[in-house]
């Protein structure tokens, strides 16, 4: 579950809170936050949604890269588990390679690691060349979490299969095009009516999801502000998308025939 914008509007915050925890209840465990999103507003939202609840949940959150030094990451880290209202993150991440040496986060990382603040550390937009820099110097992230859709197909090139190699899993983000076009193509209206869910006739949104949960190694974190949109998006699982479904996408949307810089947002 993702989190991006959660906390912006008043207004939505009891249906952000009801989706989150509709989430863990139907057994999503993942909660994808960052101390960017709202500066800490998002990780507020997720901290209420998880009272009770933290034990159900692994729970990210990432550093900003001008944050990334070896003292900024544990400060950050700190104030993020405030915000979160919570003593540990399952999972810590760098939000995007920066200018500060790789050499510090990690260090700090590690610190964090070892006082229990953190269970574990990964990556986030990091293209081919910045994962085998990680890999000289010996750092072997968890994640890397990537955009990664229809829309966004490059990182099949290279990077999603260097990844797999290394035993690094991906996670999407922007899975289901943040709610834009992509929902209105012409080839996902097409497929969606082939498909029937527990909730009905399959919606774009859902090939959309389902599209990218078919990739092998492939985690996707889709954020939904309201519970139906939740529902929705944990019966896109149930989804077998068919050959000529693939064929019919493939063609839409092209895989890349060489290699692409990383496409972030
Ligand atoms: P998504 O692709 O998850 O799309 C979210 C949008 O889709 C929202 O407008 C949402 O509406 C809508 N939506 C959700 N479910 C449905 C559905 N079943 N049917 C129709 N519309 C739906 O975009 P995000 O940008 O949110 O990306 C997902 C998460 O990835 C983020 O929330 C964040 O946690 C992470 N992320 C990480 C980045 C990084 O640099 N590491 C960058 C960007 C995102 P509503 O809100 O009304 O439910």
């Amino acid at each position: 579950m993702g989190t991006w914008r959660m906390g912006d509007e008043a207004s939505r915050r009891a249906d952000e809170i009801r989706s989150l925890q509709s989430g863990l209840d139907a057994g999503l465990r993942i909660i994808d936050t960052a101390e960017m999103y709202g500066h800490g507003r998002s990780e507020g939202v997720v901290g209420e949604a998880l009272r009770g609840r933290r034990d159900r949940a692994f729970l990210i959150s990432k550093v900003l890269p001008q944050n990334a030094s070896s003292k900024g990451t544990v400060e950050a880290c700190e104030r993020s588990l405030k915000h979160l209202g919570t003593d540990h993150l399952d999972l810590y991440l760098l939000h995007w390679p920066g200018a500060i040496p790789f050499t510090e986060t990690l260090y700090a990382f590690e610190t964090l690691k070892e006082r229990g603040l953190i269970r574990d550390w990964g990556v986030s937009n990091f293209d081919t060349a910045d994962m085998d820099d990680l890999a000289e110097l010996g750092a072997y992230p968890l994640v890397n979490q990537i955009l990664y859709s229809l829309e966004y197909r490059g990182t099949e090139h290279d990077l999603l299969p260097r990844d797999e190699k290394a035993r690094i899993t991906s996670m999407a983000y922007c899975p289901i095009g943040q709610g834009g076009d992509l929902l209105h193509h012409p080839t996902l209206r097409a497929i969606a009516p082939r498909h029937e869910t527990s909730l009905g006739p399959a919606t774009t949104a859902q090939i959309a999801l389902a599209w990218v949960l078919h990739r092998r190694n492939m985690i996707a974190i889709p954020k939904a502000a309201t519970p139906h949109h939740q529902a929705l998006n944990i019966a896109a699982q149930e989804i077998r998308l068919s050959r000529k479904d693939l064929a019919a996408l493939d063609e839409a949307f092209p895989p890349p025939r060489r290699k692409e810089p990383l496409a972030v947002i």
